[in-house]
C-alpha cells in the first residue's frame, strides 16, 4: 500500500505549538492523510519527557493515522535544525551538527537537515554532514512558500546521494498544504516500518501525486503541470487552495 505522510508537523509539545496530538492525528486523517512524522522542538525535552512523548504518539495511534515520535534538534546558535526519527534515546541540547547526525545515524535513526533557508543556516554546510544524513527539507511550507527553495535545491544537488523532503513545518492551521511524503509498504504501517522505508530511501515528494520538484517554479506551473497530467482536478483544488491561502495575512 502506497502511505500519505505529513512530514514536519509541531503539536503541544513543542514550546510554540498548540494542537494535542489526538486533534492533529483527526485533522490529518480527514486530509487523506495515513501517517505524521512529528518533528517537536528539542527545548524542554530530556530522556524522561521524551519517553512520556513517545507514549503519547503511541496513544494518539489510531487505525487511520500512525504518529510517529520524532524530534528537531537545534544546534547551540539555533540556526542549523536536523528533524530525528526513530527508536533513539533524546539525543541532548545544543550539539554541534556534525555531532549530533553521527549519533542519529549511529543509532539507526532517519536525519534530515529541515528548512536549509532560515537564518542562513545554508551558509554553514558542511560537506561531511551529508554521510550522515538521509535528506534536505527542500520545501518548508513555513519558509520556503508556494515551491521549494532554489537554494535548497542547490544545496541538494551538491549532495546528490540525499533525498528531497518536503515538510509542512506545522504549528497552525496556516500551514495546512497539500504536500506529501510517500512510501509503498508490503505489510501493515508501524512506525518501523515507516523508519525503516524512510531509511533506504523509499520514499518521494509529492503534491497531489506529482513530484514537488517539478514546481520549482511556482503554483501557477504547478497547476499547469497537472492540466498536463490529465489531473484537472487537482489543478482546480490547487488554485483554490492557493486563492483561499492568498486571501489570508501570510
Ligand atoms: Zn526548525
Ligand atoms: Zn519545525
Amino acid at each position: 500500500m502506497t502511505l500519505r505522510i505529513a512530514s514536519h508537523i509541531h503539536s503541544e509539545w513543542s514550546y510554540d505549538g498548540t494542537w494535542t496530538l489526538d486533534e492533529l492525528a483527526h485533522a490529518f486523517a480527514r486530509r487523506g492523510y495515513d501517517a505524521l512524522l512529528m518533528t517537536e522542538h528539542d527545548h524542554g525535552f530530556d530522556e524522561n519527557r521524551w519517553r512520556q512523548y513517545n507514549e503519547a504518539c503511541a496513544a494518539a495511534t489510531n487505525g487511520d493515522m500512525l504518529v510517529v515520535p520524532g524530534i528537531e534538534y537545534s544546534d547551540a546558535s539555533d540556526v542549523v535544525h536536523v528533524a530525528v526519527w526513530g527508536d533513539l534515546p533524546f539525543l541532548g541540547h545544543g550539539l554541534p551538527t556534525a555531532e549530533l547526525l553521527e549519533r542519529a545515524r549511529q543509532l539507526g535513526g532517519v536525519t534530515i537537515l529541515t528548512h536549509p533557508i532560515r537564518r542562513d543556516a545554508w551558509r554553514l554546510w558542511d560537506p561531511l554532514w551529508s554521510a550522515n544524513l538521509v535528506g534536505i527539507e527542500v520545501w518548508n511550507r513555513k519558509w520556503d512558500g508556494w515551491a521549494p527553495s532554489r537554494t535548497s535545491l542547490a544545496l541538494l544537488r551538491s549532495a546528490s546521494s540525499l533525498l528531497p523532503f518536503s515538510g509542512l513545518d506545522f504549528h497552525t492551521a496556516r500551514q495546512f498544504f497539500p504536500l506529501a511524503m510517500t512510501t509503498d509498504l508490503d505489510d501493515p504501517p508501524t512506525v518501523d516500518g515507516i523508519v525503516s522505508a524512510l531509511c533506504h530511501g523509499r520514499c518521494r515528494s509529492e503534491i497531489f501525486g506529482v513530484p514537488s520538484a517539478r514546481f520549482a517554479h511556482g503554483m501557477s506551473y504547478a497547476a499547469a503541470r497537472g492540466v498536463e497530467y490529465g489531473r484537472r482536478k487537482a489543478a482546480r483544488t490547487v488554485r483554490y487552495a492557493e486563492r483561499r491561502l492568498r486571501g489570508r495575512s501570510l
